[in-house]
């Protein structure tokens, strides 16, 4: 019998993790109420109400009698209905969690789950992972952040989960026991959310609780320390020469030197540096640690050399949309933050840099003093302009700077003419905003698509060259 049978249960926020726990919750057997401050948010989930859910806008309490709060990872802890709970010892966890329990209740025993969190590269490496254990043959499905509820992957019964994370998942997060976890890095981003950057690391390194494998990366100094607590066998990987015990690159090839064949140490070649899409040292990164969980769950070299050859790269990842004149446009809209921005900026010699947004409490002053000497030309968008501005000032005095106030697709349209203009055979237009979207844009791939047809509308007008 499920632990949540008859419970009352409130599920706080309606978006696609609020749903998926209501409808596992009514399964189970719960007493369910779902609430959201937006009544049309609410009124998508009204098919919930014929299976027994009761839609109420706006709590900002648990009604007399709850037992659970389950909540959207998207609400601070601050949000007065999670408060109000905490002061009234009301137990609050996040859809991970029950996704967790609902788990280990399932009658074939629970699945397998390897974890991914950090700053960035989440949903490749994810991906990454589940494309290597496809090619192993497991039934597994990638879950968690990457869009899939892992409510909905644990109750599809899918052998092995290979889950992202995010730092709000974690946080809500008591039980969770991956049989590898990793932590790839960790940067300034959601500071505004989690108050400092220890709180957001205490968050990330929940994910090492339990581990048989604890996976870090060796070049990053925040996930080497958060690994420093982990129980379970330890595991590095880096983009040098790999030392016994680690996972790295040596003569164009991923190496293993951590998980056999026979001793530890011994050098097993996983994939030729070549094999790994789109190109750049964050996405050699990406791949050691999706090989590592494969590893630490048993998986033949062979399988991840086949992985990752048959990977596709997700949108809006460092994807070029165009080439002419020498000049490749790249998107990279997922860099919304100033630690992803300076992995795409870094796997480029010259670059015509479009940047801007909304910074989330971030600084970008290292991003551009580490940059300077590959920006040729910059064009700043979006509300956080002066912060991008005064940098550049400091550390780039001689690069033209343009900037545009204009939002959505029309400023875009603008920001990409004026970086067709500057740009010169050999570089690249870069959209690496190293800022959220929302201040011009509806998300990241709006603005990645408002790149890609700018570029097009652009370069039609123009005559091309190559
Ligand atoms: P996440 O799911 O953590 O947001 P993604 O895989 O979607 O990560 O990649 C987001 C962006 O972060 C990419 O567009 C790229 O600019 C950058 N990135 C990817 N992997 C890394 C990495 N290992 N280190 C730094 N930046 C990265």
């Amino acid at each position: 019998m499920s632990r949540y049978r008859g419970k009352r249960v409130l599920v706080a926020g309606a978006g696609v993790s609020g749903r998926s726990a209501a409808e596992a919750l009514l399964a189970a057997g719960a007493e369910v109420t779902v609430t959201d401050g937006s009544a049309d948010r609410l009124a998508a989930l009204a098919s919930l109400e014929s299976q027994g859910a009761r839609l109420v806008p706006g709590l900002d309490a648990p009604q007399e009698g709850t037992d659970l709060v389950v909540t959207s990872p998207g609400w601070r802890p601050t949000a007065p209905l999670l408060s109000a709970a905490a002061d009234a010892g009301v137990e609050v966890i996040g859809e991970v969690e029950l996704a967790w329990w609902l788990d280990q209740e399932k009658p074939e025993g629970p699945s397998t789950w390897l974890a991914v969190t950090g700053t960035n590269g989440k949903t490749t490496t994810v991906s990454m992972l589940e494309s290597i254990l496809r090619a192993a043959g497991e039934d597994v499905v990638a879950c968690g952040n990457v869009g899939l509820p892992v409510v909905d992957a644990v109750r599809a019964g899918n052998r092995v989960l290979a889950v992202e994370l995010s730092s709000f998942q974690l946080h809500w997060q008591s039980a969770l026991r991956p049989k590898a976890a990793a932590v790839l890095n960790l940067a300034d981003d959601h500071l505004d959310w989690h108050g400092s950057l220890e709180s957001y690391g205490e968050a990330k390194a929940k994910v090492f609780a339990g581990n048989e494998v604890a996976v870090f990366n060796a070049d990053d100094t925040w996930s080497t320390r958060l690994v420093a607590a982990a129980e379970g066998r330890h595991v590095s990987f880096t983009l040098d020469a790999p030392a016994e015990g680690q996972l790295g690159v040596a003569e164009d090839r991923l190496v293993d030197r951590a998980f056999g064949p026979g001793a530890v140490g011994t050098d097993v070649v996983l994939a030729q540096l070549s094999e790994v899409r789109p190109a750049g040292p964050h996405n050699v990164a990406n791949a050691l640690a999706a090989a590592s969980l494969a590893r630490a769950h048993g998986v033949a070299p062979e399988a991840v050399a086949e992985g990752l050859r048959t990977f596709e790269p997700g949108a809006h990842r460092s994807v070029v949309v165009a080439e002419s004149a020498g000049v490749s446009y790249v998107d990279d809209s997922k860099a919304t933050n100033p630690h992803a921005a300076d992995a795409a900026l870094r796997a480029h010699d010259s670059v015509v840099w479009i940047a801007g947004g909304l910074l989330k409490g971030a600084d970008v002053d290292e991003l551009v003093r580490a940059n300077a000497g590959r920006l040729a030309s910059v064009v700043l968008i979006g509300r956080d302009r002066a912060e991008f501005s005064a940098a550049l000032g400091r550390h780039a005095p001689d690069v033209p700077v343009d900037e545009v106030a204009a939002g959505d697709d029309a400023g875009m349209l603008e920001a990409v003419r004026l970086a067709h203009d500057h740009a010169r055979p050999g570089s690249a237009v870069l959209l690496a905003p190293a800022a959220a979207s929302m201040d011009m844009f509806t998300d990241y791939a709006h603005r990645g698509r408002a790149f890609a047809d700018a570029v097009r509308a652009v370069l039609s007008g123009t005559p091309a060259t190559t």
